[in-house]
């Protein structure tokens, strides 16, 4: 296997993918910062008006809300996640080479989706562990 041991270039000055990627990462913190903010906004909102969810149509409202925007905070912290561990793989030279087959992924497909670790093949055929279902494989 191809090893890079002396890489010094840190994210953000290599060229290719990890400027793609620290792009995208960068975009991705900022959403998780501000739908944790929204969070915790509902999560306060929902504390000033009564408890009564249950008879209280805005309490309804709020407990959509807050699940909604926790429904998004998750996937955008999967996002980030993928986009951490797609700069682990940079660092260790596996970037852009599936992970179910080995394969490359092409370059098309990490243009479109920098984060992702199986080839199109895999990805449609749902192969590997797919720890990220839906965010990889769209
Ligand atoms: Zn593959």
């Amino acid at each position: 296997m191809p090893s890079n041991p002396s890489n010094p270039s840190a994210p953000g000055d290599a060229t290719g993918p990890s400027r793609r990627i620290d792009a995208e990462r960068c975009d991705a913190a900022e959403q998780v910062a501000a739908l944790t903010r929204e969070f915790d906004q509902i999560v306060e909102s929902s504390e000033l008006v009564s408890t009564d969810d249950e008879h209280d149509p805005e309490g309804a409202t709020i407990a959509y809300e807050r699940a909604k925007t926790a429904a998004l905070l998750r996937s955008a912290r999967a996002r980030l996640a993928d986009l951490d561990r797609s700069l682990e793989r940079v660092r260790q030279g596996t970037y852009g080479q599936c992970a179910a087959c080995g394969g490359p992924i092409g370059d098309d497909r990490l243009e479109a989706l920098p984060s992702t670790d199986r080839c199109v093949d895999c990805a449609a055929r749902g192969r590997g562990s797919a720890a990220t279902p839906g965010v990889a494989a769209p």
